[in-house]
């Protein structure tokens, strides 16, 4: 099972997730982090699906190339969250609703980078990624 604690977090991005969490909920918006860190193998189960399983393609990354495998002294230090909008309690997955543009900019405002912003390479809006110059 893929962590959801903002623990599993790389340190310099958990101080940012929580003021995104914050930031969200007096915008109005309810998130609900849905992933920080996952493991290799977990990675590579994600990868298969699409391909060896079926399913939609829900990533490019293979085991390691994941911002969400990333270890820093031999623990877990994701260097990116998912997140979804609850809407009456319930993910609201369809990036058309407006919660989704809110939390984009106030990600983007604390310097993460969005994957749902319109020029990423692969469009992946619940995903926020701690920009590659912090080491
Ligand atoms: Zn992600």
């Amino acid at each position: 099972m893929a962590s959801r604690a903002l623990s599993d977090l790389h340190p310099q991005l958990q101080p940012l997730a929580e003021a995104f969490l914050r930031r969200s909920r007096d915008a109005g918006v309810e998130p609900l982090i849905t992933c920080t860190w996952r493991s290799a193998d977990e990675q590579n189960a994600l990868y298969a699906k699409g391909r060896s399983q079926p399913g939609p393609i829900v990533t490019h990354a293979r085991a390691g190339q994941s911002a969400h495998n990333a270890m820093r002294y031999g623990n877990p230090a994701a260097r990116a969250f998912d997140v979804v909008p609850l809407i009456a309690g319930k993910p609201m997955w369809d990036a058309d609703h407006p919660h989704w543009q809110i939390m984009g900019a106030i990600g983007v405002e604390l310097g993460l980078n969005w994957y749902g912003r319109p020029d990423a390479p692969f469009r992946e809006f619940p995903h926020f990624e701690l920009p590659r110059e912090v080491l």
